[in-house]
């Protein structure tokens, strides 16, 4: 009797949207006794870390730090700006610009969303038409998703700020980075972006548990005029560096504030454009993989062109079931987790089990990126899924001319 040995031992990736891996330093900084709130190095290094965090954002303006997830930092943001009754406009892209809308209609919000579908970006000129139709100014806001993390679609947010201004139309442009932020390049001010939330467990590397939203003096001047603000959300208090400590707006996050202390010194010690360019040269790494494959088989990726593809995740489709199939093979097998299709088909459509994820975003380095994809095609070889050759070679190419 032959032994078939498990090769899920040794260290494995999880290689799905979020929560992302998160680096050995930043557990390291997060394993330590509780800290006192009130004063010493915990106090101190809040104003540093507010700094570093707008670095990251490319602002110069206002951080506010929540402890919840991106749906907090999706409703912190809207209930500075939005009262019930007054109008977003969203034009989504995927299952996130769905939930940020839906996260404003339960605030009481008039949401208007222009479907784009889910595999293609927003088109700037459809938003302009609707902005250009509303005469008397009643939108408020426009909500945007960066990368719509279910269709991996990149969206050019710098578009929308051309068109409102273009229109002369005063709404806000908020914009949701949560899954591209330290991964895509996304600039907020050099964009014209008024309001901008993110969560610490995409490409912040960080356990999920906090999030931050980004505002100008725009978005504060909306603030202020508001007739009131709940007082867990109004970000006012929470973009201060004292928020903790003096206007005590509930514990702090203490480990959180660790951990992110120890992943911003990464990010900005690698340097953000490095994260950035890394990023790209990784995701290009993939497409060239799946291109090959796709030549023989049934296996694509959800967008077509390059140019409207995050580099931080991957959605795509094999045959119907071998999404799933190839995930659960390769998680059993190799150690190696890949992320669940979402928001791709309805509940009821048999495609549901084709699609799957990628998720490539934060600590990822080229062996990673290699070893998944070697993992995916000793998979599809285990399955006996059809599919082109020499994926790792192109992915390799890729890797070596960069
Ligand atoms: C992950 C994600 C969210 C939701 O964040 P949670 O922390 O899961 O609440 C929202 N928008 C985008 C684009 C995301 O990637």
């Amino acid at each position: 009797m032959t032994h078939k040995p498990n090769l899920s031992h040794g260290r494995g990736y999880l290689a799905i949207p979020g929560p992302s891996v998160v680096p050995e330093a930043v557990l390291q900084a997060m394993h330590r006794p509780a800290p006192n709130i009130y004063a010493g190095e915990l106090v101190d290094m809040m104003p540093g870390l507010i700094a570093d965090l707008k670095r990251v954002a490319r602002t110069a303006h206002q951080a506010a730090i929540y402890i919840g997830n991106g749906h907090a930092a999706w409703e912190a943001a809207l209930c500075n700006v939005v009262a019930p009754g007054e109008r977003v406009l969203v034009p989504a892209t995927g299952r996130f610009g769905l939930g940020w809308a839906d996260m404003a209609t339960g605030i009481g919000a008039d949401v208007d969303i222009i479907d784009f579908g889910k595999s293609t970006p927003f088109d700037p000129a459809r938003v302009a038409e609707v902005l250009a139709a509303d005469k008397d100014h009643r939108i408020k806001a426009v909500l945007a998703v960066h990368v719509d993390t279910s269709s991996s679609v990149l969206n050019d947010v710098a578009a929308l700020r051309e068109v409102l201004d273009a229109e002369g139309h005063p709404a806000l442009l908020m914009a949701d980075c949560i899954a591209s932020l330290g991964c895509d390049r996304f600039e907020m001010d050099a964009w014209g972006v008024d309001v901008m939330v993110t969560g610490c467990q995409k490409g912040l590397m960080v356990p999920p548990g906090c999030s931050f939203v980004f505002f100008n003096a725009r978005a504060q001047a909306v603030r202020a005029a508001m007739p009131r603000v709940s007082r867990y959300w109004d970000w006012v208090p929470r973009s201060e560096g004292t928020v903790f400590s003096q206007h005590f707006a509930g514990t702090a996050p203490t480990h959180h504030l660790y951990g992110l202390r120890t992943a911003l010194d990464m990010i900005h010690g690698e340097g953000i454009e490095n994260v950035w360019a890394r990023h790209g040269v990784l995701a290009r790494a993939i497409w060239a993989a799946c291109d090959a494959w796709s030549a023989g088989g049934e296996l694509r990726l959800n967008i077509a062109n390059p140019e409207n593809r995050s580099t931080a995740v991957t959605s795509l489709r094999l045959g119907e079931g071998d999404g799933t199939r190839l995930r659960n093979w390769v998680e059993e097998h190799l150690g190696l987790t890949l992320g669940i299709g979402l928001g791709m088909t309805d509940p009821a459509d048999p495609k549901r089990d084709a699609y799957f994820r990628l998720g490539h975003m934060g600590h990822i380095s080229g062996q990673m990126i290699m070893g998944m994809l070697g993992g995916m095609e000793a998979g599809m070889g285990a399955l006996d899924i059809a599919r082109g050759r020499g994926a790792l070679d192109a992915a390799a190419e890729v890797i070596s001319g960069a």
